[in-house]
């Protein structure tokens, strides 16, 4: 049928690309570029949400914005991400129907800012009252607060997430918040010590220096000039646009309204203080020691500040940075710490001590936020950064479940209900993730072995290990095993390997593959850290308590992020996905600039061709009986206004009703939009 598109369709590009005539992968880039260009920065496929991150405030998330989309059904409108908020929202209250919102993205593309617009939609049409609205503003502040310690300024993105976050909201029956929980994944807690170049750490630093009062830097024995602390990287302390002084009244405030106790946000202040304290500690081989294997700090002025501020005996640390004690079975060994073995224990401490930190602020924001009896659950996930190739990892999961969801269930689907179809290739990405994590050949499962082996393990001999494993897969296997996604030839640098992931090829270098994944923390470090008098360090150093001495050793950092992403997987089926893929139109994060070859490659990886693809051989929409019939029951004679007679509880009688109907709305439909058939399926839906 051929297509009449509006004026106003061929000036802002087509709303749904489902729509799109013809398509090609240059007419969907056209698409998004043209209505970006028109500050439309949403489109659809379908039901799934394509936003484009503009790079400046437009004025479309404004109460009247909120107030337009409020109860609105999801075509009405033009394409806007209220729209998917609106829709989770009404399906929760009105159908009980627990919602997720998947928003995936590469760095950079807005999965944050989507969040909080999600939140902030779903918290304006909400019920009122004191009590919901205290609810809403905890669950609103948590953001700041998780941002300005979690979040940092990278090459890609000045207010980059560097952990994983995924939110339950629970509401009540009448669609009212009654509060929350938030899982936190894996903090990229190498950041605290060293930064790329031109990226900063964590903004909680540059915000205390700038934004605190003198008074109270000067309790906490800082100094206002970034330059002053190792651990602050030099070329990039500021941020264009980005107002750390102000941030710090905000997040203060934020901690306020989460129900963060005066003595608490003290306490976390000295915490913060004691790290950058811990950077500047330095050392220097000890001249009295003849093999040149001992270390000696060299100035303690800001050992003996850090042990004043959280309440440490000096020598009990300084003793702690000196040696390492290792306990067997009946005896204590100890060895002396080198000058690198030094800094290692060092950065070792400071990494645990934000990370912790960091853990500890989420369980006290759930435990203002949390609810008891459960009802419905909303729930966002956001993708997360942690080192690269956990994220990637992660990234792939969620690919996952998008194919399972809408490529591959959906197809089922059609085949299930006797419909014509001809099947849609995609590419299936389990072969990576199997790769990744399967547990016994899985690069994780490699790692952990090589972790737990004893002997000298290197990350050489992991790499070994896993090129020897892999290669002789790949020898016997076909090229369709998952091993031909694991990469060799070569071209490979030194210590290298290469994935080929679903978003393209990436080279991992192994330089401190064992040592992230082992964390490991000598034990003298955490024992001096929980005879210090500061409560807040001694809780979060639980292990240092001499009377447990005996705890066992704890899972690795791969295996506790795979256990966890596994849980989050499973949660994520249960209930039903919303969709919003994100993308980034430049690499400048600059507005206005609509490079084509970045955006076509995330339209790739992502695979919305595909996803168009099934949703245009499909039908773009489907509805149970009851609310068709509800939506529409005026049109038809049979069906109207005596539709609920007792008659029409009879099967055969339904579906006489439902054919007259469908029949009239195609009438009503034909000649408007090309693609618009109804169907009625053999179970318990129509579908447009
Ligand atoms: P990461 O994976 O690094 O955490 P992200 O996908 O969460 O990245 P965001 O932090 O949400 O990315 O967005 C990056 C920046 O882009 C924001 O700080 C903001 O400046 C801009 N931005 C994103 N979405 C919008 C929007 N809807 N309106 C205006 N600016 C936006
Ligand atoms: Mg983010």
């Amino acid at each position: 049928m051929e297509v009449k598109t509006s004026l106003l369709d061929n000036m802002i590009g087509v709303g749904d690309m489902v729509l799109l005539e013809p398509l090609s992968e240059d007419s969907f880039i056209a698409n998004l570029k043209n209505r970006f260009e028109h500050n439309e920065i949403y489109t659809y496929i379908g039901s799934v949400v394509i936003s484009m991150n503009p790079y400046r405030s437009l004025p479309i998330f404004t109460p009247e914005k909120v107030e337009e989309y409020r109860n609105r059904n999801f075509y009405e409108l033009s394409p806007h991400i209220y729209a998917l908020a609106d829709e989770a929202y009404r399906s929760l209250r009105d159908q009980d129907k627990d919602q997720c919102i998947l928003i995936t993205g590469e760095s950079g593309a807005g999965k944050t800012e989507a969040s909080k617009l999600v939140m902030s939609y779903v918290a304006a049409v909400c019920g009122k009252g004191q009590e919901v609205n205290k609810v809403k503003e905890q669950l609103l502040q948590s953001n700041p607060v998780l941002e300005a310690f979690g979040n940092a300024k990278t090459v890609r993105n000045d207010n980059s997430s560097r952990f994983g976050k995924y939110m339950d909201i629970e509401f009540d029956f009448k669609g009212d918040p009654l509060g929350g929980v938030i899982s936190n994944y894996l903090l990229e807690k190498s950041r605290v010590v060293k930064q790329p170049r031109g990226e900063r750490n964590f903004h909680v630093f540059y915000q205390l220096l700038s934004g605190a009062s003198d008074d109270t830097l000067k309790k906490l024995k800082l100094d206002r000039d970034f330059s002053k602390y190792n651990y602050l990287s030099l070329d990039s302390a500021a941020v264009n646009g980005l107002d750390d002084a102000a941030n710090f009244r905000t997040v203060r405030n934020a901690m306020q309204i989460v129900g963060f106790m005066e003595d608490e946000v003290q306490s976390v202040l000295e915490l913060v203080a004691a790290v950058l304290k811990l950077g500047n500690i330095e050392f220097k081989p000890d001249s009295r020691s003849n093999g040149g294997d001992e270390s000696r700090i060299k100035d303690k002025n800001d050992l003996k500040e850090m042990c004043e501020l959280l309440g440490i005996e000096q020598s009990v640390l300084e003793r702690a940075f000196s040696y390492r004690t290792v306990e067997a079975k009946l005896e204590k060994v100890s060895t002396t710490l080198n000058v690198a073995q030094a800094y290692y224990a060092r950065d070792a401490l400071a990494k645990n001590l934000y990370s912790r930190l960091f853990s500890w602020l989420v369980t006290r924001i759930n435990e203002s936020i949390k609810v008891s009896n459960v009802k419905n659950i909303f729930c966002f996930i956001l993708d997360n950064s942690f080192e690269q190739f956990i994220i990637n990892y992660c990234n792939e999961k969620l690919q996952q479940i998008f194919i399972e969801l809408t490529l591959r269930e959906e197809q089922e689907e059609y085949i299930r209900e006797g419909i014509e179809w001809t099947n849609i290739e995609y590419f299936n990405n389990a072969i990576i993730c199997d790769l990744i994590e399967n547990h016994q050949n899985g690069i994780l499962a490699m790692l952990d072995e090589e972790c737990l082996r004893p002997g000298t393990v290197t990350d050489e001999t992991f790499l070994d290990k896993l090129n020897t494993i892999c290669a002789e897969h790949q020898h016997f296997e076909s090229r369709l095993s998952k091993n031909s996604k694991f990469l060799t030839d070569h071209s490979l640098p030194h210590s290298c390997f290469r994935i080929q992931h679903y978003a393209g090829k990436v080279l991992y270098r192994v330089e401190g593959f064992v040592d992230k994944n082992n964390d490991l923390l000598y034990r003298d470090l955490s024992q001096a850290m929980y005879k210090a008098t500061q409560s807040l360090i001694k809780q979060l150093f639980p292990e240092g308590n001499p009377a447990k001495v005996n705890l066992k050793r704890p899972p690795t950092a791969g295996s506790q992020f795979k256990a966890s992403v596994g849980t989050l997987m499973r949660n994520l089926q249960t209930k039903n996905p919303n969709y919003i893929r994100c993308i980034k139109p430049n690499d400048k994060k600059a507005s206005h600039i609509f490079t084509e070859s970045l955006v076509c490659h995330q339209v790739r990886y992502l695979g919305l061709m595909e996803n168009v693809r099934v949703r245009r051989a499909g039908y773009a929409f489907r509805q149970a009986y009851e609310p068709c019939l509800e939506r529409y029951k005026m049109l038809c004679k049979r069906t109207w206004p005596h539709w609920r007679g007792p008659l029409f509880f009879l099967e055969e009688r339904r579906r006489q009703c439902l054919q007259d109907l469908a029949t009239l709305i195609q009438k009503i439909y034909r000649g408007w939009k090309c693609r618009t058939q109804f169907l009625l399926l053999k179970k318990s839906q129509i579908v447009v």
